[in-house]
């Protein structure tokens, strides 16, 4: 089975003992008020059973949204609203409960980036270069290299000694937008200042994880840096997965 599937059923996984705990969760502060309640009136544990079911209901529905929307790739049911509650409650939740089962944070930051991933593809069919824009972390510049990249790739001198040569060349090519970030304060303003209405970043789990949370509502599409050295040093990136990606938003979906 491969890795990007294997996280995928990891948060799949994730999301379904959510629901059981919050089927349970519901039943409990259902059930302990019922003996009070009734005793206010006949009426009100019946209201209550209706409260707590309509809101399990809304929760159920939101994860098969989900798991359709993963296994179709396509805008169904209530995705439009779903990366947002993906992103903002269901992911923290996820973190809660992967600590109880002992899973590593950092793993199901891996799972989230795939599966915001797949709701990004459903919900973007078409986008214009000039809305596009790669957000590179400060780590892939080599590290020996004095020329000041962040405020402006073009800067780079193109020596070919790190990766950042081959992007400001593939921006270039495709016309899209290219920005270098030192961190997440930086990659913030850099989000406000160039408005794009998609961003394709490449950084680690944990980067990756807090931009696509910032940046809401602009969609990040995330990719893994690759790190031989370690984190945060002369870190590399699979340029054909960035060209992969970026063809598929900017050839609206081909
Ligand atoms: S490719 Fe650009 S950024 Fe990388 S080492 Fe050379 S000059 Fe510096």
């Amino acid at each position: 089975m491969s890795e990007e599937k294997s996280h995928k059923i990891l948060f799949v996984s994730l999301l379904f003992v959510t629901c059981a705990l919050f089927f349970l969760v519901a039943v409990l502060l259902w059930w302990i008020p019922y003996v009070g309640l009734a005793n206010i009136h006949r009426a009100l544990p019946a209201l209550l059973a209706v409260f707590f079911g309509t809101l399990l209901l809304l929760v159920v529905g939101g994860i098969f949204s989900i798991v359709l929307t993963l296994i179709f790739r396509k805008d169904l049911l209530l995705s439009k609203r779903l990366r947002g509650a993906v992103i903002k409650v269901i992911f923290p939740v996820l973190i809660l409960v992967g600590k109880l089962f002992g899973i590593s944070k950092e793993k199901i930051q891996h799972a989230f980036v795939e599966v915001n991933n797949d709701i990004v593809i459903a919900q973007v069919s078409h986008i214009r270069p000039e809305r596009l824009l790669l957000l590179m972390p400060h780590c892939l510049q080599n590290y020996d290299c004095k020329v000041k990249i962040t405020g402006n790739a073009d800067n780079c001198k193109r020596c070919g000694l790190c990766k950042i040569k081959d992007l400001v060349e593939m921006a270039e090519t495709y016309h899209v937008g290219l920005s270098v970030a030192t961190g997440g304060t930086i990659a913030r303003r850099i989000v406000v200042e160039k408005k794009p209405r998609l961003i394709i970043a490449v950084a680690c789990e944990r980067d990756l994880t807090s931009g696509i949370q910032d940046s809401y509502p602009v969609p990040v599409y995330g990719i893994f840096n690759i790190r031989p050295y370690g984190p945060c040093f002369n870190t590399q990136l699979d340029l054909k997965k960035v060209e992969k990606a970026m063809l598929h938003f900017l050839q609206g979906g081909a």
